[in-house]
């Protein structure tokens, strides 16, 4: 059998049809146009599922499910939007009786940065631990937490969302309201943020110029040698290890997973968290795991595609 998975950006629509090993046999994507109708927006999923199977030659009776990874929150067993971040017209929306008008296909629901998370959970840099985190450092900070192989939700729908727990209180603020939140310290805006800060106090620094400053111009300039990029990226590295070290405390994940933009740093930014980390830990010994993600942005469309391989 295979599962087609849906990843519900807020810029792009990406379907993938998967195969039982959780391999993407063929994906594809489509602009969201986020500020349309939700009816218009799950019209246009339903449709691109069915162009995805034509594109792959596989007949609709080959497929079990539809699964559907959405920004914002969702009441997963009933299958509404309430709320998608940047997609305005969904508001407690239910979304399966509008793809089946296109698509007759069970619909399975579950908010992206979890679908993430099961994704490397099953073929990723998690696959066998039955307690991962997986996080995602990009825009904002996602983050999925996988426990006794299970997505922790909250009685409503709303744990796991590890970024806005506070780091400093009365910090920074968050895109969430709050502040000093962990996503306000970590994201990739919150390190372009702070380059940006400390380039008018130094105007030395290479990180005066003309170009857009993105996270990955702040590592390069502090490869380069320049110290106040250095300075950002080791401040930085210590909201990043503090943030792991309270989940640590909380969960005991056998596995963190880092994902997005900036977890493409790969072991430039883990190995000195694990060594600060030790510090942070309780009792002070490292046992978790800290790992880069392997499964990029496909991660979301294989762990949407698996909500209904892992429905039993
Ligand atoms: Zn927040």
């Amino acid at each position: 059998m295979y599962y087609l998975g849906i990843d519900l950006g807020g810029t792009n629509i990406s379907v993938g049809l998967v195969d039982e090993d959780g391999k993407i046999i063929c994906k594809s994507s489509i602009p969201t146009l986020a500020k349309r109708s939700c009816e218009s927006i799950l019209k246009d999923m339903a449709q691109h599922c069915l162009e995805v199977l034509k594109k792959c030659n596989v007949a609709i009776n080959e497929v079990k499910s539809i699964g559907v990874g959405s920004p914002g929150k969702c009441i997963t067993d009933k299958k509404v939007i309430v709320y998608a971040c940047n997609i305005d017209d969904f508001n407690n929306t239910a979304i399966e009786p509008e793809i089946r008008k296109y698509i007759d296909l069970p619909v399975y629901l579950e908010n992206d940065a979890n679908c993430a998370a099961i994704g490397e959970s099953v073929c990723g840099a998690s696959k066998g631990c039955k307690n991962s985190i997986a996080i995602t450092l990009g825009t904002g900070v996602g983050g999925g937490v996988i426990i006794d192989g299970k997505v922790l939700t909250g009685f409503n729908y709303g744990g796991g969302e590890v970024g806005h727990h506070v780091i400093v209180s009365g910090g920074e603020k968050c895109s969430c309201g709050r502040r000093g939140c962990w996503e306000a310290y970590v994201s990739a805006t919150a390190l372009i943020r702070q380059a940006k800060i400390e380039a008018i106090r130094n105007p030395k620094s290479k990180l005066n110029t003309d170009e857009e400053v993105t996270a990955k111009f702040v590592f390069d300039m502090a490869d380069e040698g320049d110290e106040t990029a250095q300075n950002i990226i080791e401040q930085y590295l210590e909201y990043l290890a503090d943030g792991f070290g309270n989940m640590i405390n909380i969960f005991q994940p056998e596995i963190i997973v880092v994902g997005g933009g900036i977890g493409a740093q790969g072991e430039k930014i883990l190995q000195p968290i694990r060594e600060n980390l030790s510090k942070k830990v309780y009792a002070g010994n490292l046992e978790t795991k800290i790992v880069q993600a392997q499964l990029g942005n496909d991660a979301g469309i294989i762990g949407a595609a698996f909500l209904g391989k892992l429905d039993k």
